[in-house]
Protein backbone atom coordinates (compact mmCIF):
# COMPACT_ATOMS: atom_id res chain seq x y z
CA UNK A 1 0.00 0.00 0.00
CA UNK A 2 1.30 3.38 -1.02
CA UNK A 3 -0.11 7.01 -0.59
CA UNK A 4 1.02 10.09 -2.27
CA UNK A 5 -0.06 13.56 -0.71
CA UNK A 6 0.79 16.38 -2.34
CA UNK A 7 -0.35 20.22 -2.59
CA UNK A 8 0.69 20.17 1.43
CA UNK A 9 0.77 23.68 2.72
CA UNK A 10 2.75 23.64 6.12
CA UNK A 11 4.97 20.84 7.43
CA UNK A 12 5.39 20.35 10.99
CA UNK A 13 8.17 17.70 11.85
CA UNK A 14 7.75 17.55 15.81
CA UNK A 15 11.37 17.91 15.77
CA UNK A 16 12.32 21.36 18.09
CA UNK A 17 15.56 21.86 16.24
CA UNK A 18 13.64 22.63 12.81
CA UNK A 19 9.90 22.60 13.44
CA UNK A 20 8.78 23.28 9.72
CA UNK A 21 9.75 21.79 6.16
CA UNK A 22 9.20 23.14 3.17
CA UNK A 23 8.03 20.25 1.40
CA UNK A 24 4.96 20.08 -0.96
CA UNK A 25 4.05 16.42 -1.15
CA UNK A 26 5.36 13.12 0.92
CA UNK A 27 5.14 9.79 -0.57
CA UNK A 28 4.20 6.86 2.13
CA UNK A 29 4.67 2.72 1.69
CA UNK A 30 4.16 -0.33 3.96
CA UNK A 31 3.06 2.28 6.82
CA UNK A 32 6.39 4.00 6.51
CA UNK A 33 7.01 7.70 5.60
CA UNK A 34 9.47 7.24 2.66
CA UNK A 35 9.96 10.69 0.90
CA UNK A 36 10.11 14.33 1.91
CA UNK A 37 9.44 16.14 -1.22
CA UNK A 38 8.04 12.94 -3.16
CA UNK A 39 10.00 11.98 -6.19
CA UNK A 40 7.68 9.62 -6.76
CA UNK A 41 4.31 10.32 -8.60
CA UNK A 42 2.52 7.79 -8.80
CA UNK A 43 0.45 5.27 -6.21
CA UNK A 44 -2.89 3.69 -4.58
CA UNK A 45 -4.01 6.41 -2.86
CA UNK A 46 -3.49 9.77 -3.87
CA UNK A 47 -4.60 12.63 -1.25
CA UNK A 48 -4.91 16.31 -2.14
CA UNK A 49 -4.09 18.47 0.51
CA UNK A 50 -5.87 21.71 -0.31
CA UNK A 51 -2.63 23.54 1.58
CA UNK A 52 -3.57 22.10 5.04
CA UNK A 53 -0.55 21.64 7.40
CA UNK A 54 0.83 17.76 7.77
CA UNK A 55 1.93 17.51 11.32
CA UNK A 56 2.53 14.16 13.09
CA UNK A 57 -0.39 12.26 15.12
CA UNK A 58 -0.75 14.20 18.28
CA UNK A 59 0.35 12.00 21.08
CA UNK A 60 -1.54 12.42 24.97
CA UNK A 61 1.40 11.69 27.05
CA UNK A 62 -1.16 11.31 30.13
CA UNK A 63 -4.07 9.08 29.67
CA UNK A 64 -5.11 6.36 32.09
CA UNK A 65 -6.76 3.56 29.80
CA UNK A 66 -8.23 0.57 31.63
CA UNK A 67 -8.83 -2.15 29.01
CA UNK A 68 -10.06 -1.82 25.46
CA UNK A 69 -11.68 1.25 24.27
CA UNK A 70 -14.37 1.68 27.48
CA UNK A 71 -13.37 3.31 30.65
CA UNK A 72 -14.98 3.02 34.05
CA UNK A 73 -14.22 6.51 35.10
CA UNK A 74 -16.43 8.33 33.21
CA UNK A 75 -18.56 4.76 32.03
CA UNK A 76 -17.61 6.02 28.66
CA UNK A 77 -17.32 3.41 25.31
CA UNK A 78 -15.35 4.61 22.54
CA UNK A 79 -13.39 7.00 24.22
CA UNK A 80 -10.10 6.35 22.28
CA UNK A 81 -12.09 6.44 18.64
CA UNK A 82 -13.41 9.38 19.64
CA UNK A 83 -9.56 11.25 20.25
CA UNK A 84 -8.53 9.95 17.47
CA UNK A 85 -11.30 12.51 15.85
CA UNK A 86 -8.83 15.00 18.02
CA UNK A 87 -6.03 14.28 15.95
CA UNK A 88 -4.64 11.64 18.26
CA UNK A 89 -2.85 8.50 17.22
CA UNK A 90 -0.80 7.76 20.48
CA UNK A 91 -1.39 7.74 23.84
CA UNK A 92 0.80 7.26 27.16
CA UNK A 93 -0.86 5.48 29.93
CA UNK A 94 0.26 6.82 33.03
CA UNK A 95 -1.25 3.81 34.90
CA UNK A 96 -4.91 1.55 34.96
CA UNK A 97 -5.83 2.96 38.47
CA UNK A 98 -9.37 3.24 37.46
CA UNK A 99 -10.50 -0.76 37.25
CA UNK A 100 -13.37 -1.32 39.14
CA UNK A 101 -12.43 -2.92 42.36
CA UNK A 102 -8.71 -2.19 41.98
CA UNK A 103 -6.83 -4.19 44.41
CA UNK A 104 -3.86 -3.19 46.11
CA UNK A 105 -1.61 -6.31 46.57
CA UNK A 106 2.02 -6.18 44.77
CA UNK A 107 0.91 -9.42 42.71
CA UNK A 108 -2.23 -7.97 41.56
CA UNK A 109 -0.59 -4.71 40.47
CA UNK A 110 2.00 -6.41 38.77
CA UNK A 111 -0.36 -8.23 36.88
CA UNK A 112 -3.24 -5.24 35.92
CA UNK A 113 0.40 -3.51 34.55
CA UNK A 114 1.14 -6.24 32.20
CA UNK A 115 -2.33 -7.31 30.80
CA UNK A 116 -2.95 -3.45 30.55
CA UNK A 117 0.02 -3.62 28.26
CA UNK A 118 -0.30 -6.63 26.37
CA UNK A 119 -4.16 -6.48 25.75
CA UNK A 120 -3.91 -2.85 24.40
CA UNK A 121 -0.85 -3.62 22.13
CA UNK A 122 -3.03 -6.73 20.86
CA UNK A 123 -5.60 -4.48 19.70
CA UNK A 124 -5.33 -0.71 19.05
CA UNK A 125 -8.64 0.75 20.80
CA UNK A 126 -10.49 3.14 17.91
CA UNK A 127 -7.11 2.73 15.42
CA UNK A 128 -4.68 4.41 18.32
CA UNK A 129 -1.47 2.95 19.87
CA UNK A 130 -2.08 3.15 23.18
CA UNK A 131 0.67 2.31 25.52
CA UNK A 132 -0.65 0.65 27.91
CA UNK A 133 0.75 -1.46 31.20
CA UNK A 134 2.36 1.49 33.52
CA UNK A 135 3.09 0.15 37.22
CA UNK A 136 1.52 1.58 39.82
CA UNK A 137 4.75 1.62 42.60
CA UNK A 138 4.55 0.49 46.13
CA UNK A 139 6.71 0.12 49.22
CA UNK A 140 6.61 -3.55 49.32
CA UNK A 141 8.04 -3.78 45.90
CA UNK A 142 11.11 -5.32 45.05
CA UNK A 143 13.72 -5.80 42.21
CA UNK A 144 12.52 -9.11 41.70
CA UNK A 145 8.92 -7.53 41.16
CA UNK A 146 10.29 -4.65 38.61
CA UNK A 147 12.58 -7.48 36.75
CA UNK A 148 8.93 -9.62 36.58
CA UNK A 149 7.02 -6.75 34.51
CA UNK A 150 9.85 -5.98 32.68
CA UNK A 151 10.11 -9.39 31.59
CA UNK A 152 6.08 -8.90 30.72
CA UNK A 153 6.88 -6.17 28.26
CA UNK A 154 6.26 -3.40 31.29
CA UNK A 155 8.19 0.40 30.35
CA UNK A 156 7.24 2.32 32.84
CA UNK A 157 6.90 2.57 36.34
CA UNK A 158 4.87 5.27 38.33
CA UNK A 159 5.08 7.12 41.81
CA UNK A 160 1.01 7.34 42.48
CA UNK A 161 1.59 8.26 45.71
CA UNK A 162 4.85 8.73 47.86
CA UNK A 163 6.62 5.82 48.85
CA UNK A 164 7.51 6.91 52.58
CA UNK A 165 10.55 4.86 52.50
CA UNK A 166 12.96 6.96 50.70
CA UNK A 167 16.04 4.45 50.12
CA UNK A 168 13.43 2.07 48.74
CA UNK A 169 11.82 4.77 46.50
CA UNK A 170 15.06 5.51 45.55
CA UNK A 171 16.03 1.98 44.62
CA UNK A 172 12.68 1.57 42.46
CA UNK A 173 13.83 4.09 39.96
CA UNK A 174 17.22 2.39 39.98
CA UNK A 175 15.82 -1.17 39.32
CA UNK A 176 14.16 0.23 36.57
CA UNK A 177 16.42 2.03 34.52
CA UNK A 178 18.77 -0.46 34.89
CA UNK A 179 16.31 -1.42 32.91
CA UNK A 180 15.69 1.56 30.43
CA UNK A 181 12.41 1.79 32.20
CA UNK A 182 11.03 5.40 32.41
CA UNK A 183 9.65 6.46 36.13
CA UNK A 184 6.82 9.01 36.47
CA UNK A 185 5.66 10.64 39.54
CA UNK A 186 2.37 12.07 40.19
CA UNK A 187 3.19 15.95 41.24
CA UNK A 188 0.65 17.43 43.69
CA UNK A 189 -2.54 17.24 45.49
CA UNK A 190 -4.20 14.23 46.16
CA UNK A 191 -6.46 13.43 42.83
CA UNK A 192 -8.34 10.46 44.15
CA UNK A 193 -9.02 9.40 47.83
CA UNK A 194 -6.02 7.42 49.24
CA UNK A 195 -3.61 9.04 47.34
CA UNK A 196 -1.14 11.47 48.95
CA UNK A 197 0.51 14.66 47.93
CA UNK A 198 3.93 14.83 46.71
CA UNK A 199 6.45 17.84 46.97
CA UNK A 200 9.35 19.24 45.34
CA UNK A 201 11.63 17.89 47.38
CA UNK A 202 10.83 14.28 47.02
CA UNK A 203 11.29 14.72 43.17
CA UNK A 204 14.64 15.99 43.48
CA UNK A 205 15.31 13.27 46.45
CA UNK A 206 13.97 10.21 44.74
CA UNK A 207 14.94 10.93 41.20
CA UNK A 208 12.33 10.43 38.83
CA UNK A 209 12.18 11.12 34.39
CA UNK A 210 8.84 12.60 34.64
CA UNK A 211 6.64 14.98 37.07
CA UNK A 212 3.56 13.70 35.82
CA UNK A 213 0.94 16.79 35.20
CA UNK A 214 3.59 19.08 36.57
CA UNK A 215 0.06 22.16 36.54
CA UNK A 216 -1.82 19.35 38.94
CA UNK A 217 -3.84 17.09 38.39
CA UNK A 218 -5.53 18.58 39.21
CA UNK A 219 -4.22 20.63 42.11
CA UNK A 220 -0.88 21.58 41.64
CA UNK A 221 2.23 21.89 44.10
CA UNK A 222 2.80 25.50 45.64
CA UNK A 223 4.33 27.91 43.17
CA UNK A 224 7.64 27.78 44.73
CA UNK A 225 7.49 24.48 44.30
CA UNK A 226 6.77 24.17 40.76
CA UNK A 227 9.80 26.45 40.10
CA UNK A 228 11.91 24.45 42.11
CA UNK A 229 11.54 21.69 39.81
CA UNK A 230 11.76 23.84 36.20
CA UNK A 231 15.07 25.35 37.56
CA UNK A 232 16.75 22.40 40.12
CA UNK A 233 16.24 19.45 38.05
CA UNK A 234 15.84 18.03 34.57
CA UNK A 235 12.78 16.53 35.14
CA UNK A 236 10.17 16.13 32.42
CA UNK A 237 7.63 18.44 32.50
CA UNK A 238 4.10 17.24 31.58
CA UNK A 239 1.25 19.69 31.27
CA UNK A 240 -2.13 18.63 31.22
CA UNK A 241 -5.35 19.83 30.13
CA UNK A 242 -6.72 18.09 33.63
CA UNK A 243 -4.63 20.81 35.32
CA UNK A 244 -4.18 24.35 36.18
CA UNK A 245 -3.73 26.21 32.79
CA UNK A 246 -2.02 29.28 34.39
CA UNK A 247 0.86 27.53 36.55
CA UNK A 248 0.60 25.63 32.80
CA UNK A 249 1.63 28.69 31.12
CA UNK A 250 4.30 29.64 34.03
CA UNK A 251 6.06 26.13 33.41
CA UNK A 252 6.23 26.93 29.49
CA UNK A 253 7.33 30.12 30.04
CA UNK A 254 10.40 29.29 32.11
CA UNK A 255 11.41 26.56 30.17
CA UNK A 256 10.98 28.18 27.22
CA UNK A 257 13.32 31.63 28.71
CA UNK A 258 15.77 28.53 29.55
CA UNK A 259 16.02 27.34 26.20
CA UNK A 260 14.46 24.29 27.61
CA UNK A 261 11.52 23.19 25.87
CA UNK A 262 12.75 20.06 25.11
CA UNK A 263 11.60 19.14 28.34
CA UNK A 264 7.87 19.80 28.02
CA UNK A 265 5.41 17.15 26.51
CA UNK A 266 2.01 17.43 26.32
CA UNK A 267 -1.22 15.07 27.31
CA UNK A 268 -4.74 15.51 29.39
CA UNK A 269 -4.50 13.59 32.35
CA UNK A 270 -7.91 11.92 31.19
CA UNK A 271 -10.40 10.30 31.29
CA UNK A 272 -10.65 11.38 34.70
CA UNK A 273 -12.75 13.62 37.25
CA UNK A 274 -12.62 16.26 34.47
CA UNK A 275 -13.88 13.67 32.13
CA UNK A 276 -13.19 12.42 28.42
CA UNK A 277 -11.89 15.69 26.64
CA UNK A 278 -11.38 14.30 22.61
CA UNK A 279 -9.73 17.38 21.82
CA UNK A 280 -7.90 17.85 24.81
CA UNK A 281 -4.67 18.04 23.40
CA UNK A 282 -5.33 20.51 20.78
CA UNK A 283 -7.47 22.32 23.67
CA UNK A 284 -3.94 22.72 25.76
CA UNK A 285 -1.93 23.36 22.71
CA UNK A 286 -3.95 26.47 21.71
CA UNK A 287 -4.35 27.47 25.42
CA UNK A 288 -0.49 27.55 25.64
CA UNK A 289 -0.19 29.37 22.10
CA UNK A 290 -2.56 31.91 22.77
CA UNK A 291 -1.38 32.45 26.25
CA UNK A 292 2.68 32.61 25.50
CA UNK A 293 5.21 34.08 23.09
CA UNK A 294 6.05 30.10 22.28
CA UNK A 295 5.58 29.57 18.48
CA UNK A 296 2.75 27.19 17.28
CA UNK A 297 5.48 25.18 15.37
CA UNK A 298 6.76 24.31 18.53
CA UNK A 299 3.97 23.50 20.71
CA UNK A 300 2.81 21.07 18.24
CA UNK A 301 6.25 19.25 18.98
CA UNK A 302 5.73 19.28 22.37
CA UNK A 303 2.46 17.56 21.73
CA UNK A 304 4.55 14.84 19.31
CA UNK A 305 7.92 14.40 18.93
CA UNK A 306 9.11 15.69 22.49
CA UNK A 307 6.95 12.95 24.43
CA UNK A 308 7.86 10.24 21.80
CA UNK A 309 11.99 11.03 22.60
CA UNK A 310 10.63 11.27 26.48
CA UNK A 311 9.09 7.60 26.18
CA UNK A 312 11.67 6.05 23.15
CA UNK A 313 8.77 5.79 20.89
CA UNK A 314 9.27 5.39 17.08
CA UNK A 315 6.58 8.33 16.13
CA UNK A 316 5.80 11.55 16.39
CA UNK A 317 8.11 12.89 14.03
CA UNK A 318 7.91 13.20 10.41
CA UNK A 319 11.09 11.88 9.29
CA UNK A 320 12.06 9.23 6.22
CA UNK A 321 11.50 5.52 7.82
CA UNK A 322 9.25 6.36 10.69
CA UNK A 323 5.34 4.99 11.14
CA UNK A 324 2.96 7.30 8.57
CA UNK A 325 0.77 8.46 11.66
CA UNK A 326 -0.18 11.97 11.01
CA UNK A 327 -2.62 14.71 10.88
CA UNK A 328 -3.81 17.12 8.20
CA UNK A 329 -5.03 20.59 10.05
CA UNK A 330 -6.68 23.44 8.67
CA UNK A 331 -7.92 26.98 9.95
CA UNK A 332 -11.40 26.34 11.23
CA UNK A 333 -14.17 27.58 8.96
CA UNK A 334 -15.55 30.89 10.21
CA UNK A 335 -12.21 31.75 12.14
CA UNK A 336 -9.92 35.05 10.70
CA UNK A 337 -6.81 32.52 10.74
CA UNK A 338 -5.61 31.34 7.35
CA UNK A 339 -3.21 28.42 8.47
CA UNK A 340 -3.77 25.87 11.40
CA UNK A 341 -0.67 27.47 12.82
CA UNK A 342 -2.36 30.55 12.31
CA UNK A 343 -5.28 29.35 14.10
CA UNK A 344 -3.02 27.82 17.03
CA UNK A 345 -1.23 31.58 17.53
CA UNK A 346 -4.39 33.08 17.66
CA UNK A 347 -5.47 30.34 20.59
CA UNK A 348 -8.13 29.27 18.61
CA UNK A 349 -7.72 25.47 17.93
CA UNK A 350 -7.52 23.88 14.46
CA UNK A 351 -9.91 21.84 12.49
CA UNK A 352 -8.62 18.48 12.24
CA UNK A 353 -9.65 16.56 8.23
CA UNK A 354 -7.32 13.90 8.35
CA UNK A 355 -5.87 10.93 10.71
CA UNK A 356 -3.50 8.29 9.38
CA UNK A 357 -2.28 5.62 11.14
CA UNK A 358 0.19 3.38 9.66
CA UNK A 359 -0.39 5.47 6.88
CA UNK A 360 -4.22 4.19 6.51
CA UNK A 361 -6.89 6.93 6.36
CA UNK A 362 -8.82 6.46 9.75
CA UNK A 363 -10.43 9.92 9.42
CA UNK A 364 -11.58 11.58 6.75
CA UNK A 365 -12.90 14.67 8.15
CA UNK A 366 -12.89 14.92 11.99
CA UNK A 367 -16.85 14.01 13.65
CA UNK A 368 -15.43 16.26 16.85
CA UNK A 369 -13.15 19.66 15.33
CA UNK A 370 -15.30 22.33 13.29
CA UNK A 371 -14.51 21.84 9.72
CA UNK A 372 -11.95 23.10 7.96
CA UNK A 373 -11.99 25.63 5.54
CA UNK A 374 -10.43 23.74 2.44
CA UNK A 375 -10.40 19.91 2.77
CA UNK A 376 -8.36 17.20 1.55
CA UNK A 377 -9.69 15.21 -1.55
CA UNK A 378 -8.62 11.23 -0.85
CA UNK A 379 -8.41 9.17 -4.40
CA UNK A 380 -8.13 5.19 -3.77
CA UNK A 381 -7.06 4.32 -7.97
ZN1 LIG B 1 -3.00 11.05 35.84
Amino acid sequence: MSTLVTNLGRVVTGRLEEPVIDVESVYLEDGEIRELGATTTTADETIDASGLTLTPGLIDSHVHPVFGDYTPRQRTLGWCESYLHGGITSMISNGEPHLPGRPDDVESAKSLATLARKSLANERPGGVKVRGGTLILDGEMTEADVEDVHQEGVERLKFLMPVEDRERARNLVAWGHERDMIVLMHCGGTSLPGVKSTDAEMFVDVGPDIAAHVNGGPTPVPDDEVAKLVTETDIVLDLVLAGNQRVAVDVLEMAADRDELDRVQLGTDTPSGTGVTPLGVLLEAATLCGMTEVAPEEILCLATGTTARHHGLDTGRIETGRPADLTLMGPPKGSQAETALEALDAGTYPAIDAVLVDGDVLVDGSRNTAPAKTTATIDQS
